[in-house]
């Protein structure tokens, strides 16, 4: 009995010390924060977590959260993440303008700074940016409209609206550059005609990316201008804001009877916009694979928190007002019903069970 009871005592004391020595790793861990703009929407929640996974397995203690798009929100978390001791911070800007000041608290605090996906303006304290090749998503969007209704074999005209994504985003600037860049000779040749006049970007833009504020503009365009003619295609640069626009078409009688659904492009491979393209409605839609981006930003916190410079493809198109941030562009894929299974399912983004 005394032998068993010593021999517990000696397995208690073992594994207080291993517990002890376990702590002691953790607290020893480098902390890297991770400021997500929305959990409303699928990409953001799969960046996230993607970035977690990664940076844990790489042995970060990581601190992830989201700011359901409140810009004070976003900076009080980050001012937190300073607080409680981060080593970096990677950050997909709500508003990338309204992050100076607390990147200068971070740069003091000696915290090193990545932007993710959307470039951080107005400080000279992003070490590095993170993204895809944003005018080249937009070049997809607008290229796929030109492809689909034969433009360069001269069909037409056409009508077409146009939707931008949130003003305050970077990206959305570069999306709406590069779709025009393929729909704007076309207008010029009068085969696409914008039957709205709506054409400039301040004109087309949908703050913070929002469905219900696209449905209601593609309400009001339907409402002034096709009650006598139809429109073949809509340029949306986001799923959440095609779903929108998608439910304003189908509520006037768009995709039932003779009156087919116009192409509606999208962005993100979000679950309801591969649905919908399955089903017919959405048209295409641009794949941007979170676990990519996730990892090239973890090998961005490595590098930056060895001291080392990190890999980068692109020190031109990103300046930030401030400075030119160094950056890493990746290659997004236009995905449709003749490629989905390619893009999306053999790769293991989705499984087919999740496209019921
Ligand atoms: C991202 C897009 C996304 C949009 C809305 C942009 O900054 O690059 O992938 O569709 O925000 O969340």
């Amino acid at each position: 009995m005394k032998v068993i009871s010593k021999l517990f005592s000696v397995l208690v004391f073992f594994s207080l010390v291993l517990l002890l020595a376990s702590c002691i790793k953790d607290s020893g861990k480098k902390i890297v924060g991770i400021a997500m703009p929305t959990q409303s929407s699928q990409r953001w929640i799969q960046d996230g977590g993607n970035m977690k996974k990664i940076l844990e397995e790489r042995g970060y203690q990581v601190d992830l959260q989201y700011a359901e798009d409140s810009i004070d929100a976003q900076v009080a978390q980050i001012e937190n993440m300073i607080t409680k001791g981060a080593n970096c911070l990677v950050i997909a800007a709500i508003d990338g303008e309204s992050l100076t000041n607390v990147l200068k608290k971070a740069a003091e605090a000696n915290v090193a700074i990545i932007a993710y996906d959307r470039l951080i303006r107005n400080s000279e304290h992003v070490s590095y940016y993170a993204t895809f090749d944003n005018f080249l998503v937009g070049v997809q969007q607008g290229g796929y409209i030109v492809d689909k209704l034969g433009l360069a074999d001269g069909k037409g005209p056409f009508n077409i609206e146009l939707f931008a994504g949130s003003p305050d985003d970077n990206n959305a600037y570069f999306f709406f550059d590069g779709a025009m860049s393929k729909l704007q000779p076309y207008i010029d040749s009068k085969q696409l005609v914008v039957k709205s006049g709506q054409t400039d970007f301040d004109k087309v833009a949908i703050l913070r990316w929002d469905g219900a504020t696209a449905q209601q503009r593609m309400d009001n365009i339907l409402t002034a201008h096709y009650t006598a003619e139809t429109v073949a295609a809509v340029l949306s640069p986001y799923d959440g804001i095609s779903i929108g626009i998608l439910s304003s078409l189908k509520s006037v009688g768009y995709g039932s009877g003779s009156k087919k659904l116009p192409i509606v492009t999208g962005q993100d491979a979000e679950l309801p916009s591969v649905k919908s393209m399955l089903a017919g409605e959405q048209t295409q839609t641009v794949f941007k694979d979170t676990r990519t981006l996730a990892k090239r930003a973890a090998n961005m916190v490595d590098s930056v928190l060895k001291g080392e410079q990190a890999e980068v493809n692109d020190t031109k198109t990103y300046d930030n007002g401030k400075k030119i941030v160094p950056s890493y562009l990746e290659i997004p894929v236009s995905v449709d019903i003749t490629n989905y299974k390619e893009a999306l399912i053999d790769t293991g983004y989705y499984t087919e069970d999740q496209l019921k």
